[in-house]
């Protein structure tokens, strides 16, 4: 509704408001910030709020912050680098208490060093393990820094109501009758302020496109991302409205890599306007969404070891002779020595008590198959570098590459296959750190595997134990080795 001087009469309320929570109290504030439409809104609005503040009133701090997953679509990253820093030029000129930061997962939670050093398998609706760890845990973490500074913060949010009828529900539930503030559902101390929640999308808009850019941003480019999609990837700080948000990829907001939607949009729509680079991406994550299902690539077993059984697509044929009960499984997978973490597949399925078919469940991508995946990816890295003519494009760090090098040697990788396949599929020869620890020669490999084959052990299990071993020999108190042990050993064998 617009009011007698012609205003949006929500959006005039909404930057009162602004005012008035902020003047309210001495709590700082952690603004989200993704890039997309609601989020620029919001920051829009604070940042026209706060400029009509007298200076003396502008006492508490502003943080806006940015996830950067490390696999954020190109474009959209260097666009919001790009706005932060003009937020934070015009915020310096203007002598605004607003300090702009990007947020990016710790090393050990990276999409790489979870794929390839740990073979999650590709996210997925149902194992969607990317969000938290590239986005929601960072997030958290700034937050927590601050609440431990401060003592208490006020998220600032572009939710909306209007988005979804779900996410309509999770902000009620989290509203206090009266109260502008919601709490936050995981972190004590944290507060939920959401300035633009009544606004439906056609309030956003026009705000976002009769309102000048404050810092001097552009919305009209804006309006032109969202041409080919509605939905936006906020900056995820709330587990509900996580869950409330769906899929985050389904638009040109997400990760290059996702697999959670079926089809991308954040690549292809960038692709059909003429970024030709950008097709060996697409080309990779539709690799990595196709292998997902590939049972020959997966382990046979969860990443703890333990075994589990699912249902065999109904229109499969299986012979009466290739159905043995779990206790027989068993048997035969000890008396064959079958590795369940390497073996591609099993040719026998199991009839459980109440007669129906089985076969065991999937866990992680299988060590071959990671080998696999880092040598196409690196290969795409390259393809894009070439096309791009510029050989500092990176898709995977070294540090990364680093950490999983460590992880693989954890699960018996003895060839230390990382520096051999950067140097193949790269040419370049990096200065990876030396073990001058003697490593086994080929021909006591050799020894070990025919002893474990005499005795019944898998060599998998050895090499990790050995793997361990090696890791904790320089140190005087090995207490954790034997803890160690014990988890390798719980894995391997106590399940069958
Ligand atoms: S965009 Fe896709 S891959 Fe990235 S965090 Fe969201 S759901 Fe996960």
């Amino acid at each position: 509704m617009l009011n007698i001087f012609g205003e949006n009469e929500k959006i005039v309320k909404a930057k009162e408001q602004v005012k008035k929570v902020y003047l309210a109290d001495d709590r700082p504030w952690v603004v989200g910030y993704s890039g997309g439409k609601d989020s620029t809104a919001v920051v829009q609005l604070v940042f026209s709020a706060l400029s009509e503040l007298e200076a003396s009133q502008l006492k508490k701090m502003v943080y806006i912050i940015s996830s950067d997953t490390l696999v954020e679509t190109p474009m959209i990253i260097s666009s919001i680098t790009n706005t932060l820093g003009m937020i934070q030029d015009e915020a310096m000129r203007r002598g605004l208490p607003i300090e702009t930061h990007k947020v990016r997962p710790e090393l050990k939670n990276t999409f790489w060093v979870t794929l390839i050093g740990r073979g999650y398998p590709s996210p997925r609706q149902k194992f969607r393990w990317c969000t938290d760890r590239l986005k929601i845990d960072p997030a958290n973490r700034f937050i927590l820094d601050k609440v431990s500074k401060y003592g208490e913060v006020i998220m600032v949010l572009g939710v909306r109501e209007t988005e979804s009828s779900t996410r309509a529900g999770v902000i009620k539930s989290h509203s206090v009758e009266g109260k502008v503030l919601m709490k936050h559902s995981s972190l004590p101390n944290a507060y939920v302020f959401a300035p633009i929640r009544e606004f439906t999308m056609e309030d956003v808009w026009q705000y976002l496109l009769e309102y000048e850019s404050p810092w001097g941003g552009n919305n009209h480019d804006l309006l032109q991302l969202y041409q080919d999609s509605s939905s936006e990837c906020p900056l995820i700080v709330d587990k509900e409205i996580k869950e409330s948000a769906g899929s985050c990829g389904n638009s040109r907001f997400g990760c290059w890599t996702c697999t959670v939607v079926k089809e991308d949009k954040a690549l292809t729509g960038f692709i059909n306007s003429g970024v030709e680079w950008l097709k060996p991406l697409l080309e990779f994550r539709n690799y990595l969404a196709k292998i997902r299902s590939d049972r020959s690539l997966r382990q046979k077993q969860r990443t703890n070891g333990q075994i589990y059984l699912v249902s065999v697509p109904s229109d499969q044929q299986i012979p009466e002779d290739k159905i043995k009960t779990l206790e027989e499984l068993k048997e035969y997978i000890q008396k064959e020595n079958i590795d369940l973490a390497h073996v591609e597949e099993l040719e026998y399925y199991i009839r459980t008590e109440d007669g129906s078919i089985k076969q065991l469940g999937l866990g992680p991508f299988t060590l071959k198959a990671r080998e696999e995946i880092l040598r196409r990816l690196l290969q795409t890295q390259k393809k894009v570098q070439e096309m791009r003519q510029d050989s500092t494009v990176e898709l995977i760090s070294l540090e990364e590459l680093k950490l999983i090098r460590r992880l693989w040697k954890r699960e018996g990788d003895w060839e230390d296959q990382i520096p051999k396949i950067y140097y193949q599929e790269t040419g370049i020869e990096l200065d990876w750190e030396q073990d001058d620890r003697p490593q086994f020669k080929k021909n006591q490999i050799t020894d070990l595997e025919r002893l474990c084959e005499e005795y019944g052990v898998p060599i998998s299990l050895i090499k990790k134990l050995i793997a361990v071993e090696r890791e904790y020999s320089g140190y005087k108190i090995r207490r954790g080795l034997y803890q160690e042990f014990d988890r390798i050993l719980d894995q391997e064998i106590l399940h069958l």
